[in-house]
């Protein structure tokens, strides 16, 4: 194959465009297509590498309407949104970003503690509605010294989250399938018995049909009244119904939001309340590390069709 053509699914850095564009000399901007569906009948068969995002990802529809696709660069750790069962069937290989974004997105986990449990945005509120002029009360925050953050999926951003809460003096605790003997935190194998032993749960495990609805009622009722929940993973790991109920009827102290289910619908409920923290997925969102999480992801594609192979590859 001497010149591959790319897709890319949708918009993506400038910077990462100008690469693709450089380097391959096929580069179709899916998302700019007037038909998008004609498009793909017409020219799917041509495509050899496919660029996404985290949040696009490729769905099996996608991916059947590219039968000479041999590569997905995805712009994003999470794969959730991309059908890596059927690329595997397929034998189309699927890299994604996984470390260059741990601290920017282990730096919002922690923004996210600490202003729930200080209330720093309620406090933003409280100058800006003239509740402070007011002689309106502000009630008091918590501090996170001597509590327990249990991080609910302790892998590469789990960890980081864990460094940066032991320099506040928060102990740590963790659940995931496995226990990690090089480890020295408490381990827990099972959720409800972590969220009975901590006063902050930190959500931090991928996406998917695994790990939907994985907080659900019971893990809120063993966080309890003074315990706090943070997401910075995916929408669909909380049963966000269940959230809205326990945070209207305080049955866990507040929450710290970056990801819901139904993206960039929030629930109406959580706005008017000031026990949660709400962020539009921001985890990654920085420019310095969203260069770096665009240069990996042209180093993979580049990397396939150079031979020298993907640096990240998914491996499920
Ligand atoms: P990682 O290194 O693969 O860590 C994931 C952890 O989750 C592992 O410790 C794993 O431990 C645990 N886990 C996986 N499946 C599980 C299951 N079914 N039940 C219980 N635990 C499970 O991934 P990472 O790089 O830290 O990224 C984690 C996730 O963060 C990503 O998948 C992504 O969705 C999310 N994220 C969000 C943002 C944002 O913008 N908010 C940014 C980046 C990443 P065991 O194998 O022992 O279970």
């Amino acid at each position: 194959m001497t010149s591959p053509t790319i897709l890319v699914n949708g918009p993506v850095p400038a910077w990462l465009l100008d690469q693709l564009e450089k380097h391959f000399l096929h580069v179709y901007r899916l998302w700019q297509q007037p038909d998008r569906y004609e498009f793909l009948r017409e020219c799917g068969e041509q495509i050899h590498g496919l660029v996404t995002t985290g949040g696009l990802g490729a769905d099996r529809g996608l991916l059947e309407s590219l039968p000479n696709l041999k590569v997905i660069s995805s712009m994003g750790v999470g794969y959730d949104a991309v059908d890596v069962a059927y690329a595997r069937q397929s034998g189309i290989i699927v890299a994604n970003t996984p470390d260059v974004l741990n601290d920017t997105v282990a730096d919002l986990a922690i923004a996210l503690i600490l202003d729930v449990m200080r209330g720093l945005t309620a406090s933003d509120r409280y100058i800006r509605t003239g509740d402070w002029q007011a002689g309106k009360t502000l009630a008091l925050g918590h501090d996170p010294k001597n509590k327990v953050c249990g991080i609910v999926g302790l892998g590469r951003i789990g960890k980081a989250i864990a460094n940066r809460a032991k320099a506040f003096n928060m102990d740590i605790a963790y659940y995931g399938r496995h226990e990690q003997p090089e480890v020295d935190y408490p381990y827990y194998n099972d959720l409800i018995s972590l969220a009975n032993a901590v006063d902050c749960l930190v959500i931090v495990v991928p996406g998917g049909e695994k790990t939907k609805h994985m907080i659900n009622t019971d893990v809120l009722n063993a966080l309890g009244a003074n315990g706090y929940l943070i997401n910075i993973a995916r929408g669909s790991v909380v049963d966000e119904q269940a959230l809205v109920q326990a945070l209207q009827h305080r049955v866990i102290a507040g929450a710290g939001l970056d990801v819901f289910e139904h993206e960039p619908n929030v629930p109406k409920e959580l706005l008017g309340l000031d026990n949660v923290v709400l962020t539009s997925h921001i985890g990654s969102a920085t420019q310095e590390t969203r260069h770096a999480m665009a240069e990996l992801t042209f180093e993979n594609i580049a990397g396939f069709f150079n031979g020298v192979g993907v640096k990240t590859p998914v491996n499920e």
